[in-house]
């Protein structure tokens, strides 16, 4: 069954090159190699619109060859690399250039590097499109915190300005929200209590609904105010979501809102399992959102795409009595098209939905024409997938993304990615990774 306008219908796909050349039906024709996809679904490749891959800067975590070895693996075709890297962040043109060159030299995937906008600073912004990029990415983070400068901005007022700026790129801001005053008022108390500064009494509360969606509020009003458009991340909390939905039916801003999909939080535990050495590392932090809420706004369109937030860390990295020191998210590339795959089977949303929200509506935004669903004339992005299986998570199941840290260790899923296809190569198959380093190529906005 394959992927064609807003529905499926069994049918053949031509390739020439890297390109889709034909759709429909040629009982008997010709070709170097034949794909039988029978029974199973042909989705436009999958793109992961929110990953980390920690080149350059923190390669010990993730590099582009690991990082979108476990995107292939994942089903994903093309992914947004977000910078958030403590030694490194991508601020300049010739950052912005490195990225490439680090993702040309070593993805199998095709990628995006993501800018920060705070190279207004340096009036690189134009630079920085003529360069590709597709649009920027920063986090809300002010006050003092362990992130470098040229990714997160300091106050309310260098925010203002920022996007002051980038509204005369066009392109999109994405940002994350954060009420670092909500915050750290109430860690003062927490630490006034006498309570002990762990990850389960400070740190989800960093990403709870009273501390995002009240940033979100902020945001809004500049956003409106600059007329820059809004990437709206992170949109999974009840007040967050009914804010983007209400600015969306007002309809007088560009608003893509995206939810991310971490496997500890869709699946509600803290827990990651060690494949190097079988421990169980605490967390502590699981961010749990309201599912339902969450599923509703993806399916009622106010939230427009999905990504991974893939944020891979080592094990040391972890650590739940302190909670300002230990390493914030997991990893999760590996699973990712399969758990959206078991999230179609659970009923939340329809397959023709995930298509729209990990393809077709993120690929428009940031004008991937080229990427944009099965039509004659786009790339031969495919991701293949098998929704009858049934599959328990073990050790004949591999992890590709370097810290081998399992969210999903033991669990089981029904739906899987059986084959990523890009530009007309199959880059995984039966979770084997089939290209090399360098097939992946970047994506110009
Ligand atoms: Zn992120």
């Amino acid at each position: 069954m394959v992927h064609i306008g807003n529905d499926f219908e069994k049918a053949d796909v031509g390739v020439i090159g890297e390109k889709i050349a034909y759709i429909g039906h040629c009982p008997g024709a010709k070709a170097s190699r034949i794909i039988d996809a029978d029974g199973k679904y042909v989705l436009p490749g999958m793109i992961d619109f929110h990953t980390h891959i920690r080149e350059p800067g923190v390669e010990d975590k993730e590099d582009y060859t690991t990082g979108t070895m476990a995107a292939a693996h994942g089903g994903v075709t093309s992914v947004c690399v977000m910078p958030n890297n403590l030694t490194r962040g991508i601020a300049s043109p010739e950052d912005f250039q490195y990225a490439v060159d680090c993702g040309e030299r070593h993805a199998v995937v095709d990628f995006a590097p993501i800018p920060s906008p705070l190279a207004f600073h340096s009036g690189s912004l134009p630079r920085l499109v003529e360069a590709g990029a597709s649009c920027f990415k920063i986090m809300e983070m002010k006050n003092s915190a362990p992130l470098e400068e040229n990714f997160r901005c300091g106050d309310s007022y260098e925010l203002h300005q920022c996007l002051a700026a980038a509204a005369k790129t066009g392109k999109y801001v994405s940002i994350h929200p954060m009420n670092m005053d909500w915050y750290l008022g109430n860690v003062k108390r927490i630490k006034e209590s006498g309570e002990p500064q762990t990850l389960m009494n400070v740190l989800h509360q960093l990403y709870g609904d009273e501390e995002m969606s009240s940033a979100a509020w902020e945001l809004a009003y500049f956003f409106r105010k600059t007329g820059c458009k809004w990437w709206a991340l992170h949109c999974w909390h009840d007040g967050y979501i009914d804010l983007i939905r209400m600015l969306k039916r007002q309809g007088d801003m560009d608003i893509l809102a995206s939810v991310e999909i971490l496997p500890t939080s869709i699946r509600c535990f803290d827990t990651l399992y060690n494949r190097n050495n079988g421990s169980t590392i605490a967390l502590g932090h699981a961010a749990a959102p309201n599912w339902d809420h969450v599923w509703a706004a993806v399916n009622d369109g106010t939230v427009d795409i999905l990504g991974s937030d893939h944020s891979p860390h080592l094990a040391k990295h972890y650590n739940p009595e302190e909670a300002f020191a230990s390493g914030q998210g997991v990893e999760g590339e590996d699973y990712y098209g399969s758990l959206l795959l078991d999230a179609v089977n659970a009923g939340k949303l329809t397959l023709e939905k995930l298509v729209e929200v990990t393809s077709i509506n993120g690929a428009r935004a940031l004008g991937w024409a080229e990427k944009c669903g099965n039509h004659i004339g786009t790339d031969a992005d495919f991701t293949i997938c098998d929704m009858e299986k049934v599959w328990t998570v073990d050790e004949k199941f591999p992890i590709y993304s370097k810290p081998h840290l399992d969210p999903l260790w033991g669990q089981t899923l029904h739906g899987k990615v059986i084959s990523t296809i890009v530009r007309g190569r199959v880059v995984m198959e039966d979770d084997k990774i089939l290209a090399e380093p360098g097939y992946g190529r970047f994506i110009r906005g």
